[in-house]
């Protein structure tokens, strides 16, 4: 999918949300979305980060994005449901949902996982999508074509020794895509699709991998074309699928 050639309004007046927006791919597909006309919703928990990429956004004078600090790990369904009714009011759909924030987490034995360390993954990577996607469905719903990308990886489709919870959860994600996508096959315009980015140079690829040369793999720049395929109206068609960016 990296040959997908974007138009440059590509995503014009399309409102998408991307959770771990302020660091690593999902802060390159903010950039991306917003450089292709979209309204982008940064969801991080350092708003720091979320403030930098807000600012670049601004500053390249694209569309102007909107600022929720949310911590996936504590939030609960009621912050959902708030930030869901903000943005009903605000902006009335959403086009596109990207559950991109992660968390790598102890890689080791599984008899060895710490319960608390395998709760915590699971809050953030299995949890959080769900009651983020449960939320949204009345703004998906809302919007003449809407995607719901899941970004998983390798080892969410192929179970690997030492991946630990963080496997698990991304079989889980794969789960839940699968069955949202054929609950909503023939019934609204919403698709789910999941999308393995692929080894790609951020902190969470240098953090499995202390002793690769990061230069080795692309910068998250370079896989957007996948997602912006996917979020896109050419995609329109897709629903269900496990793609890979590379
Ligand atoms: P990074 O660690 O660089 O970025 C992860 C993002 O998730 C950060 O912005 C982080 O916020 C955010 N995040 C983590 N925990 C929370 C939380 N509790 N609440 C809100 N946000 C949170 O990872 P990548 O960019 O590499 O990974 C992005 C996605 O791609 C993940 O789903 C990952 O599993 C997947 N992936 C990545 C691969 C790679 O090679 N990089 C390969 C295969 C899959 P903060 O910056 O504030 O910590």
């Amino acid at each position: 999918m990296l040959d997908y050639q974007a138009p440059q309004d590509l995503l014009t007046d399309r409102v998408i949300l991307i959770t771990g927006a302020g660091d690593g791919i999902g802060k390159a597909c903010a950039l991306s979305c917003a450089a292709h006309g979209a309204t982008v919703i940064l969801i991080g928990r350092t708003p720091s980060k979320l403030e930098a990429v807000y600012d670049e956004i601004e500053a390249s004078g694209f569309p102007q994005p909107a600022l929720c600090p949310l911590n996936l790990e504590t939030a609960l369904e009621k912050d959902y449901v708030d930030l869901a009714d903000q943005l009903f009011d605000t902006f009335g759909k959403l086009d596109g949902l990207v559950h991109n924030a992660a968390l790598l987490g102890p890689r080791t034995l599984l008899d060895n996982v710490k319960a608390e360390a395998w709760l915590q993954l699971m809050q953030v990577n299995v949890n959080a999508p769900f009651l983020l996607s449960k939320s949204m469905m009345p703004l998906l719903r809302a919007a003449p074509d809407a995607s719901v990308v899941c970004v998983s990886s390798s080892v969410g489709r192929k179970g690997r020794a030492y991946w630990g919870p963080y496997a698990v959860s991304k079989f889980a994600l794969e789960g839940m895509m699968q069955v949202f996508a054929d609950e909503q096959d023939g019934t609204s315009a919403i698709r789910f699709n999941s999308l393995n980015p692929g080894a790609t140079r951020t902190s969470m690829r240098a953090a499995a991998y202390p002793g690769e040369a990061p230069e080795k793999n692309p910068e998250p720049a370079q896989i957007m074309p996948a997602f912006l395929y996917l979020l896109g109206p050419d995609s329109k068609a897709v629903n269900g699928q496990a793609l890979d960016a590379q």
